[in-house]
């Protein structure tokens, strides 16, 4: 196709995906591909400026206005953000920055969280919040002031000496737990789900009803100010007039940094890659600024966006592909989980083939057939997944259906009415259910036998020469050297670390044995419950062992964290009678199974110290920190005085912590406490 058609066609596909982004707040693609065309389009205009014309997304700040909301004119325009994607646009936005502030070699920087939400601007008169709205096309936004009036971060009124006239631009952003809340409560109601907390918060925002959105637990980050009401500013960067902010009464985010030249960008980059995961919120990037004001404006801005900020985005992590097929894979406890086949394709640094689905409902809920094309993620540690279908499916697409039998050894497959999940009936019949059992088993958070892996794991059940754990303790070298890639050398190694493997703890010998809904998390509990009500002082593990498997449900609730899901699975397990006689095989290989210590000592390392929780931790609620600091002997108060212990402040932390400082107690984080309570 020739550059001026392929141009049209890509501003006519962006202002299509445009409306549905920022007027439906209802994205068609994942914003990689999008990035994708916009990079595409930018570098035809490059090669070719005939080709930019005025309506062109590249010349202008996206975004359109909800028709029945009042529209808001902004008196200084709000600009969006340049994006630099590797480390030689960094270099090439700090190159032109040093050229338009010749002379300068190490710039100083200003360094942000790009948070994942929608910008707004608040106009405050005499320091009285009076008009808040969304960015809208840059010029117009919309008024959305009675809704930001419902968020709880946004002063209505502001602390100190302020300007007559201010106008403070920020983030609405919605915190990941919030986001999965909103998500749960639309799928119960049978309404469609978010995309991502930023088009979530963004939906939240721009409602007609103010109850909505002070349902929603929205928040917000100040980041700015409106130049012209940045001459009443006392500030003369962006770093000290963030500091001001703050005074003011404005949340702003902690995690900011000024640095010098590249290498501090770069730095900086890193650190906040390494944090990210860790995060209440969704943020996708980080934002470099020049901190002086003076340099700022010598270096000016362009129509859509300022010349001296840029965002160094994360790499994305969602990606579209083919799905080729559906195959369904077994799980160590029978679950059948379809697995999607997909088209080659890379996402954040890896290349992707295969992908979970979760379940049968999760595929009807997002309507995908066979043969869609389909938007992959894949963050983190976590397993690729697949999002959503990307636009309509093609003529030929197939609808999944879960097979009536395992696929692996022939058993019926069944489905409990309440349950989510189809199971393999086999039990340890099936080979894929064996051979998962006996990796769980030799995993390292279990009985941790090196060198036992998924192919050798394989071969020894394929060939008959493992069928359940115990059988691995009856293994000789002569069994394991005709087997492939298996020398005298390495099976004498496994041999060692299975040797070694006899001697563990109660807590990892329960998690081992791979009973349904019993984690680490659980089997700990248990096992230091069973200790506790133990009648004797000099109980072994082997004993303890006996008890739990004897235990009744009831006995089995009386274990804090266990409720009757669990209780029942714990029952279930052991009234069959091939797990009491596997149980009774494995008592009789292993070597010593350690108690744990008695509850007065290390059951309870936080005895006797008193504790202060104050914000928003990133996983815990305050009150499961609570229950946690309970259970392992502290005490948790809800004032700061000379006897607290430890003070564990969250996000938005507020005079706790101020106080914790000045008496100068212990500040932790989330982290901190887990560690504490080991
Ligand atoms: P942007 O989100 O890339 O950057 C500009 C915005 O960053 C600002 O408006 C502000 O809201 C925000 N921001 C966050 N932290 C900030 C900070 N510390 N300082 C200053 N600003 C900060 O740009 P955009 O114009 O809002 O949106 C464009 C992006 O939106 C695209 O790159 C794409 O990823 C996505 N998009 C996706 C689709 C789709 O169909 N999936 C459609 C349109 C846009």
């Amino acid at each position: 196709m020739e550059d001026a058609a392929r141009a049209r066609e890509l501003r006519d596909t962006i202002a299509r995906l445009d409306h549905a982004y920022y007027v439906l707040d209802r994205p068609l693609v994942p914003d990689a591909e999008y990035d994708r065309l916009f990079r595409e389009l930018q570098a035809l205009e490059e090669r070719d400026p005939a080709l930019r014309t005025a309506d062109s997304p590249t010349q202008r700040v996206g975004g359109g206005v909800r028709a029945d909301l009042r529209p808001a004119p902004h008196a200084v325009p709000m600009l969006s953000l340049n994006n630099a994607m590797d480390d030689t646009d960094t270099a090439a936005f700090d190159t032109r920055v040093r050229g338009a502030v010749s002379g300068e070699t190490d710039v100083a920087y200003c360094c942000e969280l790009k948070f994942d939400g929608l910008a707004v601007g608040l106009r405050y008169r005499d320091g009285v919040l009076e008009l808040g709205a969304t960015r809208g096309d840059g010029f117009v936004g919309e008024d959305v002031t009675a809704n930001l009036r419902t968020i709880r971060s946004i002063p209505l009124r502001l602390f100190g000496t302020v300007p007559p006239l201010l106008e403070v631009r920020g983030e609405v952003l919605m915190f990941k737990r919030e986001f999965e809340r909103l998500n749960a409560a639309q799928r119960a109601r049978g309404e469609k789900e978010f995309a991502n907390p930023r088009n979530a918060a963004a939906g939240s925002l721009r409602q007609l009803d103010a109850r909505v959105t002070a349902q929603r637990g929205l928040h917000f980050f100040a980041y700015g100010v409106a130049e012209t009401a940045g001459d009443a500013s006392p500030s003369a960067s962006q770093s000290e007039m963030l500091d001001w902010l703050q005074t003011l009464g404005f949340p702003v985010c902690e995690h900011r940094a000024r640095v010098r030249g590249l290498d501090g960008l770069r730095d900086c980059y890193a650190r906040v890659e390494a944090m990210r995961d860790a995060l209440p919120y969704e943020i996708d990037g980080v934002v470099f600024k020049v901190d002086a004001f003076s340099a700022q404006q010598r270096i000016g801005s362009l129509a859509r966006a300022p010349r001296w900020a840029v965002a160094r985005k994360f790499p994305p992590r969602e990606a579209v592909t083919r799905l080729r097929d559906i195959v369904v894979q077994v799980g160590r406890t029978g679950a059948l989980t379809p697995v999607a086949r997909l088209d080659p394709v890379e996402v954040g640094g890896v290349t992707v083939t295969n992908a979970t689905l979760h379940n049968e409902d999760e595929i009807r809920r997002k309507e995908i057939r066979i043969g869609d094309l389909v938007a992959v993620r894949r963050a983190g540690d976590v397993i690729p997944e697949v999002v959503a279908v990307v636009g309509d499916h093609p003529p030929d697409a197939r609808e999944f259906v879960m097979p009536r039998t395992c696929p692996v050894c022939g058993s019926a497959v069944v489905r409990g009415e309440e349950e989510a999940v189809a199971r393999c009936s086999g039990g340890l019949v099936c080979p894929a259910q064996r051979k998962q059992a006996l990796l769980h088993f030799a995993g390292r958070r279990a009985l941790d036998i090196d060198g036992l892996g998924e192919r050798l794991v394989e071969q020894l059940v394929d060939t008959g020469l493992v069928q359940r754990p115990s059988d691995l303790f009856r293994l000789g070298v002569q069994d394991l050297t005709g087997l492939e890639r298996m020398g005298g050398k390495s099976a004498a190694n496994l041999l060692a670390q299975i040797e070694r493997a006899r001697d563990t703890t109660l807590e990892r010998f329960l998690y081992a044995l791979g009973i349904r809904n019993v984690g680490e998390a659980t089997a700990r509990d248990l096992a230091r419950h069973f200790r506790s009500i133990a009648q004797t002082a000099e109980v072994g593990g082997r004993a303890l062992m006996r008890d739990i498997e004897n235990a009744g449900e009831e006995d089995l609730m009386r274990v804090p964290e266990v409720g009757p899901i669990v209780a029942r699975s714990i029952r279930q397990f052991f009234a069959e009678p091939h797990n009491r006689e596997e149980l009774k095989n494995l008592l009789n290989a292993m070597g010593e199974i350690a108690a744990p210590e008695t509850t007065m000592t290390a059951a309870l390392p936080l005895l006797g110290k008193t504790f202060v929780l104050t914000g928003t931790l990133p996983h815990w609620t305050r009150d499961e920190a609570a229950e946690r600091i309970a259970a392992a002997g502290g005490k948790v108060s809800g004032s700061v005085s000379r006897k607290t212990a430890y003070v564990v402040a969250g996000d938005d932390a507020g005079s706790k912590l101020a106080r914790a400082r000045e008496l100068g107690v212990t500040v932790l984080d989330e982290a901190g406490l887990r560690n504490l309570l080991g």
